[in-house]
């Protein structure tokens, strides 16, 4: 009798769970006046959200006709539904070089105090609009990005979903900080690695600690004049990309140099980060091997304006110049373009900074807007999860008021933000 009882209860409160459940599911319509989807822009399209995936996309005409009792809708007049916003290149672990250089951050602040930085940098990112990033480097704070990367995932912390490179690899000499004493042994910004056993233990030891992507150093400013120079060998970074492939993971490439480029680019990474000094030959190269560029344009404009150039007034510097006059070879060449910002060199929250100076530098809005979302998906091998508008896609969006593939600067004017069907900001 008493077993038949509680029986009786558990199914009652099993039932009671279910239906629970059933309540807690709610259909969320969205209504802009447009849809920009990754890839193109749709009028009077709207979004069906149930859960934290996409249930549905279209006109709103045909959505209207089977919404159920229980949909809640959410208009937005003159908004823009665009894609969680996808940031390319980041460094949570840094914050702006005007405000502590990057050998101080790296030698004197505390793990503890740059992991508190790195929680609010996580938030204002997300809160931006950007719902994924990608960390190319914890930059001297070890393997913490790991950590933070679950606290986001465990819902500790509110941040974007990260793809994290760790520690990244540099070859032994070549990385900074630098000037110091050759008796003292001082701390790095990344991990060194040379040759055959050390370069395949440091990336499996990279991996098993929780990176999703291996970061080289293709190049870096160690040459005799302290000019940029290539630093691993290119049998070096074949062994690399293939140590990490047979883990399922990609190598991405820090270089600038054409030298360095074309040995990541030989090497088999999947993106360039910066490529300041590319020659046709080059961007020839990544076209044919399907190699990403991420042409980091903030990065360098933010750090010209930290050596004193008054931005707008005057002619540009040398330096940028040179880079408006190669990102429109770029363009022009069919290399693909990611967008990332190199976040962290300037300030977090700002991320919108690069998709901006994409089309100031020559990128029409909608693929700048593109670059931010399906390209990168593409790039970072998330296109089954988010940077599109898409059916069966995580409810990763962003409204903002206006029309951002006229007007970029629209994408600062944020309306909502939602990630995994979660809204994060409601404006
Ligand atoms: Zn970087």
């Amino acid at each position: 009798m008493k077993t038949t009882i509680r029986v009786k209860l558990s199914v009652l409160l099993m039932l009671l769970i279910w239906v629970n459940t059933l309540h807690g599911q709610t259909t969320i319509y969205l209504k802009p006046a447009r849809v920009f989807d990754g890839e193109k822009i749709y009028e009077n399209y709207g979004v069906l959200v149930k859960d934290n995936k996409i249930e549905r996309v279209g006109a709103q005409a045909d959505i209207e006709k089977s919404l159920g009792k229980d949909t809640k809708t959410i208009v937005y007049k003159n908004g823009t539904l665009l894609p969680g916003l996808i940031e390319g290149h980041t460094h949570l672990f840094l914050h702006p070089y005007n405000e502590t250089p990057w050998d101080d951050q790296v030698l004197k602040e505390a793990r503890s105090y740059r992991t508190a930085r790195a929680v609010t940098h996580a938030e204002r990112t997300l809160k931006a609009g950007f719902t994924t990033a990608r960390d190319l480097g914890t930059e001297g704070a070890e393997f913490d990005d790991v950590g933070l990367k679950r606290a986001i995932n465990e819902g500790i912390i509110p941040g974007p979903r990260l793809l994290i490179a760790t520690k990244a690899l540099v070859a032994t000499g070549s990385y900074a900080p630098k000037g110091f004493s050759s008796e003292i042994d001082v701390p790095q910004g990344a991990e060194e690695a040379d040759g055959h056993d050390d370069l395949i233990k440091k990336v499996r030891n990279q991996i098993g600690k929780g990176a999703d992507l291996i970061k080289i150093y293709a190049d870096y400013r160690w040459g005799l004049r302290g000019e940029a120079a290539p630093t691993f060998s290119l049998d070096e970074i074949k062994l690399i990309v293939e140590t990490a492939k047979s883990a399922g993971r990609p190598t991405v490439a820090h270089a600038s140099t054409a030298e360095g480029m074309r040995r990541a680019i030989m090497g088999g990474v999947e993106t360039i980060e910066h490529g300041d000094n590319g020659t046709p030959e080059i961007w020839k190269l990544m076209v044919e091997k399907n190699v990403y560029l991420c042409p980091t344009l903030a990065a360098g404009d933010a750090i010209m304006q930290y050596r004193g150039w008054a931005k707008g007034s005057g002619p540009d510097p040398d330096r940028i110049q040179k880079k408006k006059e190669a990102f429109k070879e770029i363009l022009a060449s069919g290399v693909k373009i990611c967008m990332g910002g190199d976040v962290g060199v300037f300030a977090h929250g700002d991320n919108a900074r690069e998709i901006e100076m994409l089309v100031e530098y020559g990128m029409k809005p909608i693929d700048a807007l593109k670059a931010a979302t399906s390209t990168n998906a593409d790039a970072f091998h998330l296109e089954k999860q988010v940077g599109r508008i898409k059916t069966g896609l995580l409810a990763d969006i962003l409204v903002v008021k206006g029309n951002p593939t006229e007007n970029i600067k629209a994408i600062r004017d944020i309306r909502l933000v939602m990630k995994d069907g979660k809204t994060i900001v409601e404006k």
